[in-house]
């Protein structure tokens, strides 16, 4: 079969490869000039246990990502040696639980329990190692003068460096024979002929292309509005947000081996960080600076412009981090220019309101995946990092009736 992959994020890389693998040539767009330059670059690669959604009452939220989060090694080792996919890991986060926390420690370290009791049951049932780690320890209690007085608590969670990742799976998009690749072309719409797909690209010389046996919608922030475009408007309410953060290089050059340890504070719009020994630099995250933009529509406006001063984003956003892991003063007090840059990217997920309001629907995030829109269309949604893999495989499946 001919296929249409829209979308060459980490997502619509895999589901590329998947299909060309097993037989089927695949034309990849990418509105972008390079393959993997958006969300699955721009994200701090947290692969999810489901700690952060405490907030989820019925647990599905933690019991999803926990399947996801087994499935994300095994999969892409499909196309990584497991030396390189181990080059990439990151050591556990430890949770810090702020003051002014949305949920109390009570109810956050009951939670914390039942998610590795439930990992426990799925590791054994499913066969599979998180991440290929050996089953760790129940989650810790950290010496309380570690961050200010501050409730924090080691867990299993770790993360892994997106760039290295996305390297790995670029080279083996652009090396199958059974790829073409179409970067630079924006898609606007897909267009039915008789039982086949047209792809229909924006701008005004475009012409559509194809037929295509297979059109898959993996465009993330603009998949919706492709969906809608395409007769197949979306159910339920979106949140859409825009997120920056900062990458510190040479992260333990620079704080002569003091590198924060990998942090996310809960329950709320607080912030995180990681450390990346592959390449020794450090992401972090303040919401309350980094979150630029907000909307429910689909068309989304241009992509939020680097602010005047990126600098003072980056201080700003030291700060904020400085709350749960104080070397952070170190880095808002250097001289301009500052030793880091700006990434961001959007975060879309269903919901109405923002991650303050503990009723939000974005503290339950468990209906992404794939969804069949007409006979051979079908669009995904990612949902997040950690789920990307298994989404593409799920789709491959669903897409070519096999399992
Ligand atoms: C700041 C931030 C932090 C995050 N942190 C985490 C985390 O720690 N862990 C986690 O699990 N998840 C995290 N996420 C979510 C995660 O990044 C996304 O869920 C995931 O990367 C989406 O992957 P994707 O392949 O679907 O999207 P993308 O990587 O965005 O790929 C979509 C591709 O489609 C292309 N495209 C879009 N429109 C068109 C069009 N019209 N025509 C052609 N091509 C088009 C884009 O150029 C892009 O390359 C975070 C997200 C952000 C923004």
């Amino acid at each position: 079969m001919r296929i249409a992959v829209i979308g060459g994020g980490l997502t619509g890389c895999l589901i590329a490869l998947e299909h060309a693998e097993r037989g089927h040539d695949v034309v990849l767009f990418d509105r972008e000039p390079a393959l993997l330059s958006r969300a699955s670059t721009a994200n701090e690669g947290k692969i999810h246990l489901g700690y952060c959604y405490a907030a989820d009452e019925g647990f599905r939220t933690a019991a999803r990502l926990i399947e996801d989060a087994l499935l994300f090694r095994p999969i892409l080792e499909r196309w990584m040696t497991p030396a390189a996919f181990e080059a990439c890991l990151c050591d556990p986060f430890h949770y810090v639980v702020p003051n002014d926390s949305a949920l109390s420690v009570d109810r956050i370290t009951a939670h914390f329990a039942r998610v590795e009791d439930h990992l426990r049951e799925r590791r054994r049932t499913l066969g599979l190692a998180y991440l290929g780690q050996d089953e760790a320890s129940p989650f810790q209690s950290c010496p309380p003068d570690d961050v200010a007085g501050a409730p924090l608590f080691l867990t299993q969670e770790r993360g892994v460096w997106p760039i290295g990742i996305a390297q790995a799976i670029d080279g083996c998009v652009r090396a199958h024979p059974r790829i073409e690749l179409r970067l630079g072309e924006r898609v606007r719409a897909l267009q039915p002929a008789g039982t086949k797909w047209r792809v229909g690209l924006s701008g005004p010389e475009a012409v559509a292309d194809g037929p295509f046996d297979r059109v898959v919608n993996a465009a993330w922030a603009e998949r919706r509005a492709i969906d809608r475009r395409s007769g197949f408007p979306a159910a339920g309410s979106w949140f859409t947000r825009y997120k920056f953060g900062v990458i510190v290089e040479q992260a333990s050059l620079l704080l002569g081996g003091d590198v924060p340890m990998n942090t996310t504070a809960t329950s709320g719009p607080f912030g995180d960080c990681v450390h990346y020994p592959a390449n020794d630099s450090l992401y972090c995250s303040w919401y309350p600076v980094g979150m630029c933009y907000s909307t429910m529509d689909d068309e989304l406006a241009r992509r939020p412009a680097l602010p005047d001063d990126p600098d003072a984003l980056m201080r700003r956003t030291f700060e904020g981090c400085a709350s749960f892991a104080p070397v952070f003063r170190r880095l808002a007090a250097l001289p301009s220019p500052l030793p880091a840059r700006i990434v961001g990217d959007y975060i879309i997920a269903k919901g109405w309101s923002d991650i303050d309001d503990p009723d939000s629907e974005l503290h339950r995030r468990s209906d992404h995946g794939v969804r069949q829109l007409a006979s051979g269309y079908w669009s995904i949604e990612t949902g997040k990092y950690t789920s990307s893999p298994r989404c593409a495989i799920e789709c491959v499946d669903a897409s070519l009736g096999t399992s």
